[in-house]
């Protein structure tokens, strides 16, 4: 309703439900009740496919048959459905997205003014999770429409902020941030099972190379946030003249694999901003 004051969540009841019961909402669901943040029994879903249902049951969440018994149970509702679908799902949903409900879309595509259009207001807030909320390791960038609270920011940002580190931001750098924390874990992954291959090629038993090539992931990440020390510092330190590292260094630099990352980064936030 035009101008009333929406009613705010109760942060020690409300019930999470997820529109799209997909790998995205699988990982945030998987963080939540393993790590203990929301028990099982205050979150839903609906489902499409037998298989996906799974991720769900195994941790005791409620599948209902209907995305609108979700909305009809729940006081957050989370998009995420693929963005193709996601108007199709809003308007079928039509009224039942009142602005007493707190609505996330986590949904690449599209911005917070298409969206605010489909639901008819704007308690809404975007949210760019990553898989890794499964481990509790994602990178979230997030941005709140109009009509969202202070309160309702704060409440998604603890909830989210349980399974990653949020980073409140204006939308138009959500989407750039969005991608290094949504889609740069794939680019990382490739770049765990090349060097693992590496180690193969250069005979390593598999097993050996994998969990080497992701330790090794691990704690540069780690050295790069715990020690705050600029990533070309830390590696200088270890490429000592004429050693080993350097040698494997030029041949990055050769296979232009900084202009590669670089590139890759610029493709997918152009290609959210053509979905947009
Ligand atoms: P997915 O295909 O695994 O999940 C989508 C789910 O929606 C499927 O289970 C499908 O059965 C279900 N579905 C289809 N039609 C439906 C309908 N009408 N009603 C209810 N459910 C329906 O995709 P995903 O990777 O989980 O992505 C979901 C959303 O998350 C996307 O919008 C994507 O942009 C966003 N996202 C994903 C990632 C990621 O790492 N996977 C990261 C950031 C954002």
């Amino acid at each position: 309703a035009e101008g009333a004051a929406p009613i705010p969540v109760d942060k020690d009841k409300f019930k999470l439900g997820f529109i799209g019961a997909g790998n995205m909402a699988a990982s945030i669901a998987t963080g939540l009740v393993k790590l203990g943040i929301l028990p099982h029994s205050r979150i839903f879903t609906a489902h499409r496919n037998p298989e996906s249902r799974v991720a769900f049951t195994s941790l005791g969440i409620k599948v209902f048959q209907h995305n609108h018994e979700v909305v009809g149970e729940c006081d957050v509702i989370v998009f995420s459905v693929k963005p193709q679908i996601l108007q199709d799902v809003i308007l079928e949903l039509g009224p039942l997205l009142s602005q007493d409900k707190l609505l996330v879309s986590v949904a690449v595509a599209p911005k917070l003014k298409v969206l605010q259009k489909w639901v008819g207001h704007a308690r809404l807030i975007r949210v760019f999770p990553s898989t890794a909320c499964a481990v509790g390791e994602a990178a979230i960038a997030m941005h709140l429409g109009e009509d969202a609270t202070e309160e309702d920011g704060e409440l998604i940002a603890n909830l989210f902020g349980a399974v990653g580190k949020v980073w409140k931001l204006e939308e138009k750098l959500s989407d750039a941030a969005g991608i290094i924390g949504g889609a740069g874990p794939a680019f990382v992954y490739i770049a765990i099972e090349a060097m693992a291959d590496g180690g193969v090629a250069a005979g390593l038993p598999r097993d050996i190379a994998l969990g080497f090539a992701a330790q090794a992931f691990y704690g540069a990440a780690a050295m790069v946030m715990k020690t705050g020390k600029h990533p070309g510092e830390l590696k200088d330190k270890v490429a000592s003249p004429g050693g080993t590292t350097i040698a494997g260094i030029h041949e990055l630099e050769k296979g232009a694999f900084r202009a590669t990352m670089m590139n890759a980064v610029v493709a997918s936030t152009r290609r959210c901003h053509e979905m947009s």
